[in-house]
């Protein structure tokens, strides 16, 4: 398997060298999930809710998962983006390309309300007025969807 885990940028999102705004969102033994940085450097803005869920593992895809593992990275997606749409996501596009990076990550992209009708899937995160921030703002959406996950746990009484 190459590169190895030093090289791979997952693993180092993993281990903090490479560092996720607002920190991990989930990070058990199955999953490791986080808003994604701006990236590659020097880039200093991200679209903002851009998440990542990856496994745990440093594996290439979803044939590598064990069924618990694959479970944990299902139940993490479904819960990400209920989180995302009661932020205002319209839609949450789920994506594991791998092309560049050989290790599980799977992108999940909302879909913001003022993006217009013809801008495609593709291009949420790169039309002209799309919803774009720095590391501070990306930190911020991310306590958001920190917010949203603690409220599924534990739904306020009323
Ligand atoms: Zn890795």
């Amino acid at each position: 398997m190459s590169p190895t885990t030093d090289e791979c940028l997952v693993c180092q999102e993993h281990s903090g060298e490479v560092r996720v705004p607002g920190g991990h969102l989930v990070a058990d033994d199955a999953v490791v999930a986080f808003h994604l940085p701006p990236w590659p450097p020097p880039a200093h803005e991200v679209y903002l809710g851009y998440l990542m869920v990856t496994s745990r593992r440093h594996v290439p895809g979803f044939a590598d998962l064990s069924d618990e593992e694959s479970a944990a990275v299902g139940r993490w997606i479904a819960r990400l983006s209920r989180a995302l749409e009661s932020l205002g996501a319209q839609r949450v596009y789920v994506m594991a390309v791998g092309h560049g990076v050989p290790h599980l990550h799977v992108h999940l992209l909302p879909r913001w309300p003022e993006t217009p009708e013809e801008v495609s899937w593709l291009d949420v995160g790169t039309w002209r007025s799309a919803r774009k921030g720095d590391a501070a703002a990306a930190s911020c959406v991310t306590d958001q969807v920190w917010d949203r996950l603690q409220a599924e746990k534990n739904p306020r009484e009323c």
